[in-house]
């Protein structure tokens, strides 16, 4: 296990004088945070003996029943009994792959990969094969291709990793003529998908597309999350899996934890039922949406040529291409100093690559911060670009 590469940008970006395009973080202020307050203070007083006690290992009931309803808002349907309450949706990550990969295993990835399931696949030494997306997501043919190379080489393929909706980092999502698809590859090879949708509530245009999950019962295991549609410092997560694997997920989760927090379970139970909370999520999808143009505005208006980026239809994040020849690791000290931070590609690929590319997130500041940050990191694009020019035939002439 290695440190991530936001862990150890946390503490520099959290400087006040940075605007910080790293981070991650879900904006909670826009919670009613004093009506959630006061809630919290009646469930205590009127359930204390139940949210301050142990409870099941596979979560609450009538909380699994509310994540059911939560789902079908997506078009997914489930029972509650094939529900299992975990630690944000990262502990299913940790728990899926502690059942399934032995060292070696392979496990199929997008490239670019959410960086801690990146650090759930090294941490059980899976060796993580990355599969090509483009602006509609994961590649079906390149799907195809990957298992069969990795299958001709002998090696066990334990599952693909996906998320098909507003991904993290990339900012792409799966379209729906791939959709189906993808899950006909996968059952042509009998491989299992762990479909990962913290964000599929979070979409600025129309209806959103249904899950994975939504198409099949068997072959998916869906992660759900309630970190960005009420509040991540809960941590609330789900896993939906067919009956083997969820019992193996409960076993897992009783020796990781005994059972979720009983406290953070009921304050979501709670809160889905005392208050607005579709509304709130219209809330939260209005503001990110917001946020969103004003970070794409700044990047056509600022970045230098040779920059491209993504356009992201919901969730958090911009996937910046920095034109050829610039390392993003190598210029973050650089964009630091200029009071800027953002996260170099390389984090979200197990193999190193991705220097060419940086995640700017825009969940957390403001629409006007986001331009301020974008203007400086533009600033810092052009200054590598200048450099280059002056000096790279220098570097080139002496190696
Ligand atoms: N998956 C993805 C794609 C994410 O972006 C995140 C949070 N950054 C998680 C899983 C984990 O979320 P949590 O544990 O807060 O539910």
């Amino acid at each position: 296990m290695v440190a991530s590469e936001i862990r150890a940008l946390f503490a520099v970006a959290s400087r006040p004088e940075i605007v910080s395009l790293a981070g991650g973080s879900p904006f909670v202020s826009a919670l009613p945070l004093d009506a959630v307050g006061d809630m919290v203070a009646r469930l205590i007083a009127s359930q204390g003996q139940d949210a301050l006690q142990y409870c099941a290992a596979q979560g609450d009931l009538r909380l699994r029943e509310q994540i059911c309803e939560v789902m079908s808002l997506e078009g997914v349907v489930a029972h509650p009994d094939e529900v299992v309450v975990t630690v944000g949706s990262q502990q299913a990550l940790d728990l899926i792959t502690r059942i399934f990969v032995d060292p070696g295993d392979v496990v199929l990835a997008e490239a670019p990969s959410y960086v801690g399931a990146l650090g759930a696949f090294a941490a059980y030494q899976a060796e993580v094969v990355h599969v090509p997306m483009d602006e509609s997501g994961l590649i079906p043919e390149a799907l195809s291709a990957a298992i069969e190379r990795v299958t001709a080489e002998g090696r066990t393929i334990k599952f693909l990793y996906t998320v098909p909706s507003f991904h993290n980092p990339a900012g792409v999502t799966l379209a729906e003529s791939r959709r189906a698809e993808v899950l006909r590859v996968c059952e042509r090879a009998g491989l299992l998908v762990i479909e990962d949708n913290p964000y599929g509530l979070l979409g600025f245009e129309g209806t959103p597309l249904r899950p994975l999950r939504a198409r099949t019962r068997d072959g998916v295991v869906y992660l759900g999350s309630f970190s960005k549609t009420i509040a991540a410092g809960l941590r609330v997560g789900w896993a939906v899996a067919p009956a083997a694997v969820r019992d193996k997920l409960v076993l897992a989760a009783e020796s990781a934890v005994l059972c979720p927090a009983s406290f953070a379970q009921l304050t979501v139970r709670e809160y889905l039922s005392t208050q607005p909370w579709r509304e709130q999520i219209k809330t939260f999808r209005e503001l990110y949406r917001e946020r969103r143009d004003a970070m794409l505005q700044a990047l056509t208006a600022m970045m230098p040529s040779g920059c491209a980026w993504t356009t992201p239809a919901g969730g958090f994040f911009v996937w910046l291409r920095l034109p050829e020849g610039i390392d993003a690791k190598a210029m973050l000290p650089r964009a630091v100093s200029s009071r800027v931070a953002y996260v170099p590609g390389t984090g979200f690929y197990a193999d190193g690559s991705g220097a060419g590319h940086a995640r700017l997130c825009y969940s957390l500041p403001s629409p006007d911060q986001i331009s301020e940050g974008v203007r400086r990191l533009a600033g810092v694009v052009d200054a590598e670009l200048t450099l280059r020019e002056e000096f790279g035939p220098v570097l080139r002439r002496h190696g």
